[in-house]
C-alpha cells in the first residue's frame, strides 16, 4: 500500500548553509540506514523535504525499524501514492485510504492540501471543502476538527497524488557527522554503549577505544565489545574499534603501586592512551560512562583524579543517571541483553577488595612515581600495537 515516506526532522536551529549541511548528512545516514534493508529504495530531496520512495516490493517493518535509527528524523510518514485521474477519482483513494489506515471510524480529522503543481483545477482550500464533504458522506461517525484533529490527513498534489496522516516517531537528535568526531572509551558494560549512543545523537560521529588484557580476559570478552560496538553501530554508522592490550601496564601497575588506588591509576592509563589516539585520529573529545558515585572508581574525587590527566574535553553524558535509567536506554537500543552476558571486562586479581574512594591526587601522583623506569616504554608498545576493527 505505501509507495514512500515522508522524513520529517526538526529544523529549529538548522538554517542557511547549516541546514543543506544538516540534510546532505541526513539523506547519507538514511542511505546507509536503507542498505541493510530489504529492498530497493531511492532517498530525494524536492522543495526542501526528504522522501524515501520504495519503487518496488518492500520490507515495510524492517523499513520503518531501520530508519528509526537514523538520528535527525524526528518522523516517519508513510505515504500513499494515487495516479491524478481527476478529483472524482481522488476521492474515491481518500476514502479508502481513510478506511485501511483507521478501522474505527470515530475520529475527528482534518484535510490539508498542498499543491506543489499549481496547475492544479482546484486550489487548496477548495481541495480542503471537497474532499472533506466526501469524507462525512462515507463516515458519518467522522466529525471535522480544525485546532486538534485524531486525523490530519494531508493531500499533496505532485506529478502523483500523495496521502499521509501517519508520523511514526523517529529517535529524534542530529544526523551523524554534523557534530564532529569523539573517541567512545567502550566497555563490555552497561554505561559505556549507552554513553556513546547519547553523543552520536548530537550529531557526533563515534570512534572506540577498548582496553583487554589477555589471558585474564578472554577473547569472548572482546568479542562481546565488537558485538556491542555493532550494536551502536547500526545507528551511528561505521565505528572504528582500536583494541588495546593492556596485559603489561595493569600487571607492572600491579607490581608497583598500592591495591587500592590500582583501579584509579590504570584508569588513568587508560585516559592517557585513549586521548593519544583521539588526538591522532581527529578526534575533538572522549566520552565514558561514567556516572558519580556509581562505584568507588566514580565518586567525585575519583573522578577528578582521572581527569586530571587529560587536556582534551572528556565528555560523560550519563554523570547525573540513576542505574535504572541507564538500564532503560540500554533496553531501547537493544545493547542491554549483550552487555549483561557474563564475560569479565577486567580480571578480578585487579580490582582490589577495598578500592580508595577518596584518592588524594598528591598520593596518586607520587605512587605513578613508581612506575617511571618503564611505564613510557609500555604505553608507546601497546599504542604501537594497536588492533583496528572497523564494526558495521
Ligand atoms: P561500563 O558499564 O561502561 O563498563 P562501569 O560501570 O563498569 O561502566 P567502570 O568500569 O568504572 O564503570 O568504567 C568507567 C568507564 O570507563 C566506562 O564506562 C568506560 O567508558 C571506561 N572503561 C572501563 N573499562 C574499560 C575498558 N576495558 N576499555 C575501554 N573503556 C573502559
Ligand atoms: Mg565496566
Amino acid at each position: 500500500m505505501y509507495k514512500s515516506f515522508l522524513i520529517k526532522y526538526a529544523e529549529i536551529g538548522v538554517k542557511g548553509k547549516n541546514r543543506y549541511l544538516f540534510e546532505e548528512a541526513l539523506v547519507k545516514q538514511i542511505k546507509y540506514a536503507l542498505k541493510k534493508t530489504e529492498g530497493e529504495f531511492a532517498v530525494r530531496r524536492t522543495d526542501g523535504r526528504i522522501y524515501v520512495d520504495a519503487p518496488a516490493e518492500f520490507d515495510y517493518d524492517e523499513t520503518v525499524e531501520n530508519l528509526q535509527k537514523v538520528f535527525g528524523i524526528s518522523g516517519i510518514c508513510p505515504v500513499v501514492h494515487v495516479e491524478d485521474e481527476g478529483f472524482e477519482k481522488l476521492g474515491e483513494a481518500v476514502v479508502r485510504y481513510i478506511d485501511d489506515v483507521y478501522p474505527d471510524k470515530h475520529k475527528t480529522f482534518k484535510v490539508a492540501a498542498r499543491r506543489a503543481r499549481k496547475n492544479y483545477p482546484l486550489n487548496s482550500m477548495e481541495i480542503n471543502t471537497e474532499l472533506g464533504g466526501i469524507l462525512l458522506d462515507a463516515y458519518p461517525e467522522m466529525h471535522v476538527d480544525v485546532h486538534k484533529p485524531d486525523i490530519l490527513l494531508n493531500v499533496e498534489i505532485r506529478d502523483k497524488i500523495y496521502l499521509y496522516s501517519e508520523i511514526i516517531p523517529g529517535p529524534g537528535g542530529m544526523p551523524v557527522g554534523t557534530g564532529g568526531k569523539a573517541m567512545l572509551l567502550l566497555s563490555g558494560g552497561i554505561d559505556s554503549p549507552v554513553a556513546g549512543w547519547m553523543i552520536a545523537k548530537r550529531g557526533v560521529k563515534i570512534d572506540a577505544v577498548y582496553f583487554h588484557a589477555p589471558p585474564y580476559t578472554s577473547e569472548r570478552a572482546k568479542q562481546k565489545v565488537v558485538d556491542l560496538a555493532k550494536k551502536v553501530a547500526a545507528y551511528t554508522g561505521p565505528i572504528y574499534l582500536h583494541v588495546i592490550n593492556f596485559t603489561d601496564i595493569q600487571l607492572y601497575i600491579y607490581d608497583k603501586c598500592p591495591h587500592d588506588e590500582l583501579t584509579i591509576i590504570m584508569r588513568r592509563y587508560m585516559m592517557r592512551i585513549a586521548e593519544h589516539i583521539a588526538g591522532q585520529t581527529d578526534c575533538l573529545g572522549l566520552i565514558t560512562g561514567e556516572s558519580i558515585g556509581q562505584v568507588a572508581s566514580q565518586t567525585m574525587h575519583s573522578l577528578a583524579a582521572t581527569n586530571e590527566v587529560c587536556t582534551m574535553p572528556v565528555y560523560r553524558p550519563l554523570i547525573g543517571f540513576d542505574k535504572m535509567e541507564i538500564v532503560e536506554v540500554s533496553e531501547k537500543i537493544d545493547t542491554y541483553e549483550t552487555s549483561i552476558l557474563p564475560y569479565e571486562d577486567c580480571c578480578t586479581i585487579f580490582v582490589a577488595k577495598h578500592p580508595v574512594t577518596k584518592p588524594n591526587l598528591n598520593i596518586i601522583r607520587k605512587h605513578e612515581q613508581n612506575l617511571q623506569e618503564k611505564i613510557g616504554e609500555l604505553v608507546e608498545k601497546a599504542i604501537a600495537e594497536d588492533e583496528l576493527i572497523v564494526v558495521r
